[in-house]
């Protein structure tokens, strides 16, 4: 059982000034930060990244908006991480997110949807290790 989850600030947030209020967010939640970084994903690493999709008639539409502009990728630390993010984050759609959710707040679209959190402790370590290397985490905060 891991107390970690992955997170990304999706290029919607970034464009429309929010960085900030979702970083705020992420320490108002509690989480630690163990590693965080801003970056701009090649195509090829959308693609991989969410390769898990790559059949859905999303996944062109998806792809090229996480590569249209900086992200910032979170490593984050919490009892129950992945359950509590997805909490914090609320639903993919931000029409049925709840109050108080950053999708809820920040989401533009069900596309452009301002967050990405890990669906399970298993694909939380596979996507920190997609972006992350062991010595970027740092844990002894
Ligand atoms: N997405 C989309 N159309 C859909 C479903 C999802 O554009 O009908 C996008 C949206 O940005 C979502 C991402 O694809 O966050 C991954 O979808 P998933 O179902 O895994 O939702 P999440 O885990 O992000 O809530
Ligand atoms: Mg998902």
């Amino acid at each position: 059982m891991t107390n970690r989850t992955f997170a990304i600030i999706k290029p919607d947030a970034i464009k429309n000034g929010n960085t900030g209020k979702v970083y705020d967010r992420i320490l108002q939640a509690d989480f630690k930060i163990l590693s965080a970084k801003l970056m701009k994903m090649t195509l090829k690493q959308a693609e991989g990244f969410y390769g898990v999709h790559r059949e859905r008639p999303f996944f062109g539409e998806l792809t090229t908006f996480m590569s249209s502009g900086a992200c910032m990728v979170l490593a984050l630390e919490k009892e129950n991480a992945v359950a509590e993010w997805r909490e914090t984050i609320g639903a993919t759609n931000p029409k049925d997110a709840e109050d108080g959710t950053i999708r809820k707040d920040f989401a533009t679209s069900l596309g452009e949807n301002a967050v990405h959190g890990s669906d399970s402790d298993e694909n939380a370590e596979k996507e920190i290790a997609f972006f992350f290397s062991e010595s970027e985490l740092i844990s002894n905060k």
